[in-house]
């Protein structure tokens, strides 16, 4: 069992209305925190300003209260942070691990043939590592478009996750800056979790693939890294993640359908592992849960005259 006093974090992305998989990962991340008698973090990850719908974390925020599911302190916004993510580029710069790439979205696709796993881009074959620096520098000051990439020479990371066990992978040179002068996701998220003390991370396992590059990062930047527990995934009928298309699977559609907040928390929990009454308050939840009992496999999302059921997919 791990030590008691946990800082957890959930850290969605404002882009739209929390889904049942969502909603299950954040209360997984708070009974974690809580059960361990610590305190959870809500950071909202805005970065992406394409994506990010401003009402939608209100709307996400609203969702987690009526849930159950508090936060300690005010929730932390991702968009007001460049600067800490810029110095950690810096930083990674310094050590000569970055370099500009200049490869195009298609090139990257038609180069990484390989499927090393489902990152957020795919394994990067490492193109733009081989060119001389003058030529680099050359070309980002002729204003040609480029992101940033680590320079992880092949490294291999390993873990060992309490859900999935050990996990390795090779960690590939994937992008810290976006084209768009974005910070990507793992370089914010590794900052942000060193920043903010947190020791346990449970998210889902859709983002297991990452944790490879992120304990790298963490590594060469000199950070503590949190451990990790991956929570499985409630996919559609049709074996895909869970989207709007699939039915009813945000709290407004389910309420509509006839499933109050606390029905669905019942739900929630049950496929959590956790054994309590029907209506159990939050502390009840806290008090039954155990982070062994999760179970591993994942469930699909079955919506069935006027019940929602997530059976486990064996
Ligand atoms: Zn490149």
């Amino acid at each position: 069992m791990p030590a008691t006093g946990h800082v957890g974090r959930y850290a969605p992305s404002p882009t739209g209305d929390l889904h049942l998989g969502n909603l299950r990962t954040a209360l997984a991340a708070w009974l974690a925190a809580r059960s361990s008698l610590g305190s959870l973090l809500l950071r909202m990850d805005d970065l992406d300003p394409d994506r990010v719908r401003p009402e939608s974390a209100a709307a996400q925020m609203k969702d987690l209260r009526a849930l159950g599911i508090d936060w300690d302190g005010a929730p932390i916004w991702q968009g007001t942070r460049f600067a800490r993510y810029d110095a950690a580029l810096r930083r990674l710069a310094e050590l000569g691990r970055t370099y500009p790439c200049f490869c195009s979205r298609a090139e990257v696709r038609a180069a990484a043939s390989a499927p090393h796993g489902p990152g957020e881009e795919g394994a990067y074959p490492g193109t733009c590592a081989r060119l001389a620096p003058a030529e680099g520098d050359r070309r980002v000051a002729a204003g040609e478009p480029h992101c940033i990439r680590v320079r992880a020479n092949g490294a291999t990371r390993s873990f060992v996750d309490q859900s999935l066990g050990s996990v390795s992978a090779i960690v590939d040179d994937f992008v810290v800056r976006r084209r768009d002068g974005v910070p990507a996701y793992n370089l914010a998220t590794v900052v942000d979790d060193a920043e903010m003390g947190v020791t346990e991370v449970v998210r889902g396992a859709d983002l297991a693939s990452t944790t490879p590059r992120q304990l790298w990062l963490a590594d060469t930047l000199d950070l503590p890294a949190p451990s990790f527990l991956h929570v499985s995934l409630v996919l559609g009928a049709d074996g895909s993640r869970l989207a709007k298309r699939h039915g009813a699977v945000t709290l407004a559609d389910l309420a509509a359908a006839g499933l109050g907040a606390v029905d669905v928390r019942d739900l929630l929990a049950r496929s959590l592992g956790v054994e309590a009454a029907d209506g159990a308050p939050p502390a009840a939840l806290v008090a039954a849960f155990d982070r062994a009992a999760i179970p591993h496999a994942d469930l699909r999302y079955e919506a069935i005259g006027d019940t929602v059921r997530l059976t486990p997919i064996s």
